[in-house]
């Protein structure tokens, strides 16, 4: 091997290990602790992409531009394979960083709790008294195992944290669907970090879209409407 491409080589992995830095932070953004799915705390691979997801959000990156190791079990493999084989609708919607994050900041603050959004609806489920499963064709509902399948947690049971947090009332309308402002904070956190301007919707299905920042997808499910929604922004 000549000088030349010694150094160019030490260059490119030079570069790689920096961008692994990047996108190993950026999934463990979107790793989640659930007391149902222990898989899901830490970033996984599957063939030559690195996944993470909290089952609300998920982020799939090249391999190659990560330093995770885990390989990811059978059921696991096949919920995310999936995901992935099923998205229908393709998309090509641009939006812009800056415009999210000024509606971001329009939201107004109130105090945090724990296990419940501002009008005392429970977390886990927004208040629907039940979450929901989604394998394949199949789609099964059950009674919150947080709230009881009440929807609500009475005011002397509600942990306060201290802090103040935007109003989980206020949601972004995309495509006809609905969602929290953590997930888009989170797109914009990641559109940041990668030095890129604008976000893409590439896809959707049934109740989620995918989009794409720089190398990495990530899957948004979208938050079934409720009386008490204030959309703050409005595309197409
Ligand atoms: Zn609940």
């Amino acid at each position: 091997m000549s000088t030349k491409t010694n150094i160019k080589t030490e260059k490119s992995n030079e570069l790689y290990k920096l961008l692994s830095i990047v996108y190993d932070d950026l999934l463990n953004i979107y790793t989640g602790y659930n007391i149902f799915r222990e898989w899901m705390k830490t970033p996984f691979i599957i063939d030559d992409f690195a996944y993470a997801t909290d089952a609300h959000m998920l982020m799939k990156v090249p391999k190659k531009l990560t330093n995770v190791t885990k390989e990811a079990n059978k059921n696991t493999r096949e919920s995310i394979k999936y995901l992935f084989d099923n998205i229908q609708l393709p998309l090509n919607i641009k939006i812009n960083v800056a415009e999210l994050e000024k509606q971001i900041n329009t939201i107004p603050l109130v105090n945090e709790y724990s296990d419940i959004d501002i009008k005392g609806n429970c977390n886990e489920c927004d208040g629907d008294s039940t979450v929901r499963w989604e394998y394949k064709d199949y789609r099964e509902y059950f009674d919150c195992p947080k709230c009881n399948g009440q929807g609500r947690i009475e005011e002397k049971h509600r942990r306060k944290t201290g802090k103040k947090i935007k109003n989980k009332n206020h949601l972004f309308k995309i495509d006809g669907m609905l969602f929290l402002e953590k997930y888009i904070n989170n797109l914009v956190k990641v559109a940041k970090k990668l030095d890129e301007k604008e976000i893409v919707i590439i896809s959707k299905m049934q109740s989620s879209m995918m989009v794409k920042i720089k190398d990495a997808e990530i899957l948004l499910i979208s938050k079934i409407p409720t009386e008490n929604d204030i959309v703050v922004f409005h595309y197409a």
